[in-house]
């Protein structure tokens, strides 16, 4: 309704109004998708994926949480939605949502299985770490639930760089409760050596654009795999694990084996699921482990 105004304003000449209508098209769009972000949050619509995490014989080791909304007209990427609940501050009350559902759904896992607890990986955005009440949060989380801080992972996702003394300081309380830490999406943005020294992560996340171009049949990328080789190669030295993020062939698989990755995600072994569908693949999991293990595995 307030575009129309805004061109009767100005044909009719009576303002000095003049905006170009695509910049108003842009502003009431994005007034629109807050006020869906917003509504989705009081409406609690927003819940968590997991996605497995394997290790490098495809035993399942994790899961990581994954942010999701179903819109009106489908299901909206958080890549979509991240950037804009960081803009306005939104990211502090869903990330607090997102941290007690997984601690909440994790715990239910806990008490089913107690031998081979799942590391659970949370994302995390930079901006979190600036908040005063994330570091309390996460401890009454802890005193809430039987999940023992070595077991959680922070995967710390990144739209702004990740250097200042608060997070710095952050991280090293996080670190000195004994939580794991790790660098998203490796080698791409901001996410580059500096971190290595300034963070010292537990692992690190080679994002999926390297993955990718692993072993492309058609048409071999050696540089990428040349990059991909020297991250593992450096990561290894450092003490520092890595996951290869976004694995969907089994040329990639058997090339991370060849080249000592750790860790495995990606669709090719287990794409991201609602919760009670990951409980399955868990009982599934734990009931082949053992004999029935090499049997189930793709290679
Ligand atoms: P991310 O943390 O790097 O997560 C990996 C993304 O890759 C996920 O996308 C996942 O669904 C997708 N993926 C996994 N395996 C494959 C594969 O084999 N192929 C392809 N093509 N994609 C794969 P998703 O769920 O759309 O999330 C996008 C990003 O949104 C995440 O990237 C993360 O940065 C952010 N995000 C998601 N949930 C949260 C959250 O709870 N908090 C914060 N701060 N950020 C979140
Ligand atoms: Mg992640
Ligand atoms: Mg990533
Ligand atoms: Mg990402």
């Amino acid at each position: 309704r307030s575009l129309t105004a805004l061109h009767l304003a100005r044909s009719s000449g009576k303002s000095q109004l003049c905006y170009h209508p695509q910049m108003v098209m842009d502003v009431l769009r994005r007034q629109h998708f807050y006020n869906l972000l917003r509504d989705a949050m009081d409406e609690k619509q927003f819940y968590l994926a997991y996605q497995p995490i394997f290790d490098i014989n495809q035993k399942l080791v994790a899961a990581e949480t994954l942010l999701r909304l179903n819109g009106p007209n489908g299901a909206i990427s958080p890549a979509e939605f991240i950037p804009v609940v960081e803009r306005t501050g939104m990211i502090h009350d869903l990330g607090e949502y997102v941290l007690q559902q997984a601690f909440q759904d994790f715990s239910s896992l806990y008490r089913q299985n107690l031998e081979s607890p799942l590391i659970l990986s949370i994302n995390c955005s930079v901006h979190q770490l600036e908040h005063p009440k994330f570091y309390p949060y996460l401890l009454k989380l802890f005193s809430q639930h039987i999940i023992p801080p070595s077991q959680v992972k922070l995967e710390l996702t990144e739209t702004v760089m990740l250097n200042s003394a608060v997070h710095l300081e952050m991280i090293k309380k996080l670190k000195d409760l004994g939580v794991m830490i790790a660098i998203d999406d490796f080698g791409t943005g901001y996410a580059s050596f500096t971190y290595l020294l300034d963070i010292r992560p537990d692992v690190i996340k080679i994002d999926q654009s390297f993955i990718r171009k692993l072993a492309q049949v058609d048409k071999p990328d050696r540089d990428n795999e040349r990059i991909v080789a020297s991250m593992l190669t450096l990561a290894r030295q450092l003490g520092i694990s890595t996951v290869a993020e976004g694995v969907e062939t089994v040329p990639q698989l058997q090339w991370l084996q060849q080249h000592g990755c750790d860790y495995i995600q990606g669709y090719l072994l287990g794409k991201p699921m609602p919760f009670v569908e990951f409980e399955k693949v868990v009982k599934y999991s734990t009931s082949v482990s053992g004999s029935m293990e090499s049997q189930e595995n793709i290679l």
